[in-house]
């Protein structure tokens, strides 16, 4: 899996099929580890993401990783997060 991710995300590095690559900063592609015990999808990076190029760093992502810990998850070893669109719909 870790390879195929790799790929995937190395095309969507340089994609430019639709007009979000005009305005992106980063692309976001995935934070976590693949092989997860969880696996969450957010929906497109916002103004922090599309800034540090990984999903939910805003404030939202402050709270899922407060929720995480409540439950004993980490991104770093149990979770695998990701979104449908790796570019920043801009406003
Ligand atoms: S949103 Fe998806 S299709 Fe559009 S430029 Fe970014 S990676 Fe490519």
């Amino acid at each position: 899996m870790y390879e195929e991710l790799k790929t995937v995300r190395e095309k969507c590095l340089s994609c430019k099929r639709c007009s979000l690559a005009e305005s992106r900063h980063n692309i976001v592609f995935d934070d976590g580890i693949p092989n997860p015990k969880l696996m969450l999808i957010g929906e497109a990076p916002g103004f922090y993401e599309d800034k540090e190029g990984k999903p939910f760093v805003g404030k939202a992502g402050q709270l899922l990783d407060k929720i995480f810990a409540s439950v004993g998850l980490s991104r770093d070893k149990d979770v695998y997060i990701c979104n449908t669109i790796k570019c920043r719909p801009p406003h």
